[in-house]
């Protein structure tokens, strides 16, 4: 059971399993199901067995995909890791998970090779002296046995407030996780599922494993950096039904549409808070626009908001998924009562077990009531969830608290303001000072007049940077670490 695709491809090998849409090539479940087969011998001949861990260092295309199944074929836990990683960093990261083997690709293969002693193999032509994965000889290799509660991934998070935390995600999680998910969007035979988020991401991941217990299909977008005008021209020629983004390609697909996204099941948007102008401007074109709320320690999405959601409460991330319940509790943990805000805790069947080889981060976030977001939030009297911000983005400055998200709400109501992060710089006088980075707007001096009349005196920035662009994560979070760089010494 560890292995979906053998499953599907027993119950309809003949639906479209993955289209690949640089080539336009669509592949059924039966022929994957054979393709994998082979593969997951090749991985046995080169050492990958029962709870090894296969690291995987490639960009999103249908082999990842393959790899996927590959290593649950042969019962090894899949470890994916940033295809942008240096030498350095995937040394570091491969080591902390223990990683058995590594398979990389062209443009991953000089640091993979670099950085990892053990077996290395490429999925493309070698260049760099690793072993072409497609000529090694497939070896036998025995079906593992199955436990919901085996490891079946290590996902990395984001990386926003830190150093990536591997995740360990277990067959079971995933299986809710992807069951709560048809839940809320629905399943559909047709559909089809766009995908161009990093599949080293859990909001890249979640659609592979989706699908194959779906029995319905992932379109894999041309590799590259992200092009709305040619995602929407794949997603058209390929029948896509829905897709994942981040915030800021929702944004970027929304420019550039001509109501072909009206048409789509969902464009489930995540990663980060979705700005309410982008919500009502999809709601008001008919785009289906689900905004969602999710994390890798709960295997993606916790809360998904339908359109109706949102038109009826702006700013809502919907109600919480089947198999996860959400509380918002006080700094002492007690669970405080709808309207009150607080951090926000999931527990159930989706939540991770814990942070692999770090006991002391799993102690320190994964309590009796279940996992500790660090997030900001509150349940209204409906039951739906809003999310505020990171408990440890709050700013206190001069003894006031302020809320960063409060004031970048602000900042982004005036209308050259395109997008705005706020933060805390270190103060020696007032212990922290606000600080906005802003896209769009260059007079500074006319927006701080704007949030004059809006914000208390506090609560104004103190320091101002006009940039082209906020430095973001690849989950689309802004990462804090660069923006704080933006402010220099200052
Ligand atoms: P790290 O844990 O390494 O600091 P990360 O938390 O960004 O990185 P992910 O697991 O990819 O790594 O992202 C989950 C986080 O993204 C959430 O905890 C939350 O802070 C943020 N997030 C996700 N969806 C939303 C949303 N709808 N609104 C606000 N924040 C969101
Ligand atoms: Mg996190």
């Amino acid at each position: 059971m560890r292995d979906w695709l053998a499953l599907r491809a027993g119950a309809t090998p003949t639906r479209t399993a993955l289209v690949d849409a640089r080539t336009g090539r669509a592949t059924t479940y039966g022929a994957l199901d054979a393709r994998v087969e082979e593969l997951a011998g090749r991985l046995s001949a080169l050492g990958v067995g029962v709870d090894d861990h296969l690291g995987v260092v490639a960009g999103t295309r249908p082999a990842f995909l393959e790899l996927v199944h590959a290593a649950a074929r042969v019962g090894a836990v899949l470890v994916p890791l940033n295809a942008r990683y240096t030498a350095a960093e995937l040394r570091e990261t491969a080591g902390r998970a223990d990683v058995d083997a590594l398979v990389c690709e062209a443009d991953t293969e000089a640091a993979a090779v670099e950085s990892f002693d053990g077996p290395v193999a490429t999925l493309d032509d070698p260049a760099h002296g690793a072993t072409d994965l497609a000529a090694v000889e497939p070896a036998t290799f025995d079906v593992p046995a199955w436990d919901r509660d085996c490891a079946q991934a290590l996902v990395a998070t984001s990386g926003t407030t830190g150093g990536p935390k591997l995740v360990e995600l277990t067959s079971g999680n995933l299986l809710a996780s992807a069951a709560a998910s048809s839940w809320r969007l629905g399943v559909l035979p047709a559909d089809r599922w766009y995908c161009t988020l990093p599949m080293y991401h859990m909001g890249g991941l979640a659609p592979v494993y989706r699908s194959v217990l779906y029995g319905t299909a992932v379109v894999v977008g041309t590799p590259g950096s992200f092009d709305p005008e040619r995602a929407l021209a794949e997603m058209s020629e390929h029948d896509a039904t829905g897709v994942s983004v981040v915030p800021t390609m929702a944004r970027d697909l929304l420019d550039v549409d001509d109501g072909a996204l009206a048409d789509l099941r969902f464009v489930l948007v995540g990663g980060a808070a979705t700005p309410d102008a982008l919500v009502e401007r999809a709601n008001e074109a008919g785009v289906p626009l689900h905004p969602s709320y999710g994390m890798t320690e709960a295997a993606s999405q916790i809360a998904t908001a339908r359109p109706a959601d949102t038109a009826a409460a702006l700013g809502t991330v919907g109600h919480p998924l089947v198999f996860t319940e959400v509380t918002v509790t006080d700094g002492e943990g007690t669970v405080l009562p709808p309207g009150e805000p607080g951090e926000i805790v999931v527990s159930g069947s989706t939540v991770s077990p814990g942070y692999y080889g770090d006991e002391d981060a799993t102690d320190e976030a994964f309590g009796p009531h279940g996992f500790h977001t660090g997030d900001a939030g509150y349940r209204d009297t409906e039951g739906r969830l809003w999310v505020l911000n990171r408990l440890d983005d709050r700013i206190v400055t001069g003894g006031e608290n302020v809320d960063p998200g409060e004031v970048a709400g602000v900042l982004r109501d005036h209308p050259d303001v395109e997008e705005a992060f706020v933060l805390g710089l270190p103060d020696d006088r007032y212990g922290q000072r606000v600080a906005a980075l802003v896209v769009g707007a260059d007079d500074t001096a006319a927006l701080e007049s704007f949030a004059r009349e809006r914000l208390a005196g506090f609560k104004l920035p103190r320091t101002w940077r006009v940039v082209d662009a906020l430095p973001r994560t690849a989950s689309g979070t802004v990462d804090r670490a660069a923006a704080r760089d933006l402010f220099g010494d200052t």
